[in-house]
């Protein structure tokens, strides 16, 4: 029986039956999905929440990997529109890091004995094959990072020869599943061919991320549901599961944010359904609700990426607002976060973080 509810009414039993279900290993289907996501009383939040976690325990254990990011570039020659790096803002100050000043914070990361980098940037078309493959090579060369490329859309060949030059992950969230809403919020950029690089990325071996956006305009809980499945079906390695967030300098500047308690929601379907994918309590969720990101810990995820942009670039990545508000510098980021993590009882992950192998 699922810890914290009474069984005092069909619809209670009804969640609750969905809950053991999932912690069992049984696939749920679209409704008992919709049904989860549709939960908004404590006592069945706390169900839903605590399962998760349990699984989460049994799954993946009690390390939370860190991963540090650094943004590399905030150009993008794509027009998302939920998105403040889109072409059309003009009132971004554009940047792109010195190669010198990527392998210095590379170096950073590894002296705050974080094993993996995350080279994040908008699509930059001026980031060449030669020129990336040349960084990837120095970094790990100098400083045998593991390391994680976020960098959009690119060739196939691109992609190898990356894999080639030491990249060993890469995180390309679909951010919906929706045809609709890929239609309307990401003009000139058709959802097959994302796709088609995800499983390009998976043939390469790369360890591949992918996830989704909550609350964006036009979805609803179908559509979620939806969401959920096709990342277990895509069996990604990770998942970014992040809120919707309201960019003044968009198209959708009068839309409302995502609901942070959703995307809890969605987090603990997630560690439910797909088990061992390695599941971060992201930045975003963090940006819209203080402490949302430990209560993402606390019913799925697993995973931190601390920012190690220096920050006279960092507040320039603009990509959401309240991103950057935190002038924290990471040392002191790190030593609040082993301090947050030991609170929970829980311990950092010292290997290298790799998606554990699925549970019999
Ligand atoms: S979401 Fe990505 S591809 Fe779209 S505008 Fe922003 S940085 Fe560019």
């Amino acid at each position: 029986m699922v810890k914290g509810t009474s069984i005092s009414d069909p619809g209670r039993m009804r969640i609750n039956d969905i809950i053991n279900s999932a912690s069992q290993g049984k696939d749920l289907t679209k409704e008992d999905i919709v049904q989860l996501l549709l939960i908004s009383g404590r006592n069945d939040l706390d169900a839903l929440f605590s399962a998760a976690d349990d699984v989460r325990k049994i799954a993946v254990g009690d390390e939370i990997y860190l991963r540090g990011i650094i943004e590399f570039s905030n150009f993008c020659s794509r027009n998302c529109l939920y998105c403040g790096l889109r072409r059309d803002n003009h009132a971004i100050t554009r940047y792109r890091m010195p190669e010198k000043d990527i392998l210095l914070s590379a170096h950073y990361i590894r002296k705050l004995k974080v094993s993996t980098v995350v080279l994040q940037s908008g699509e930059d078309e001026s980031l060449n094959r030669d020129s990336l493959c040349r960084l990837i090579s120095r970094i790990k060369d100098e400083t045998g990072l593991i390391i994680t490329l976020s960098v959009g859309e690119r060739s196939f060949e691109d992609y190898r020869a990356f894999r080639e030059a030491g990249a060993d992950r890469y995180l390309l969230k679909h951010e919906t599943s929706s045809a609709a809403i890929q239609k309307r919020l990401r003009p000139g950029a058709p959802f097959e061919n994302r796709l088609k690089c995800l499983y390009w990325l998976k043939d390469l071996g790369y360890e591949v991320g992918t996830g989704i956006m909550v609350g964006l305009p036009l979805q609803n809980v179908g559509m979620l549901a939806d969401d959920i499945l096709f990342m277990q079906k895509m069996d990604a390695d990770m998942l970014g599961i992040g809120p919707f967030i309201t960019h003044s300098q968009t198209p959708l500047a009068n839309c409302p944010n995502g609901d942070p308690d959703m995307v809890l929601k969605v987090i603990a379907i997630a560690r439910l359904v797909t088990k061992t994918t390695n599941i971060p309590a992201t930045t975003a969720l963090g940006s819209l609700s203080r402490d949302a990101r430990l209560k993402a810990l606390s019913c799925g995820a697993n995973v931190i990426m601390p920012d190690f942009t220096p920050l006279q670039y960092k507040r320039l990545y603009d990509i959401y607002p309240g991103k950057s508000d935190d002038n924290t510098d990471v040392e002191t980021f790190m030593i609040n976060l082993h301090a947050q993590i030991t609170k929970l009882g829980r311990i950092i992950g010292q290997g290298s973080g790799y998606r554990k192998q699925e549970i019999k």
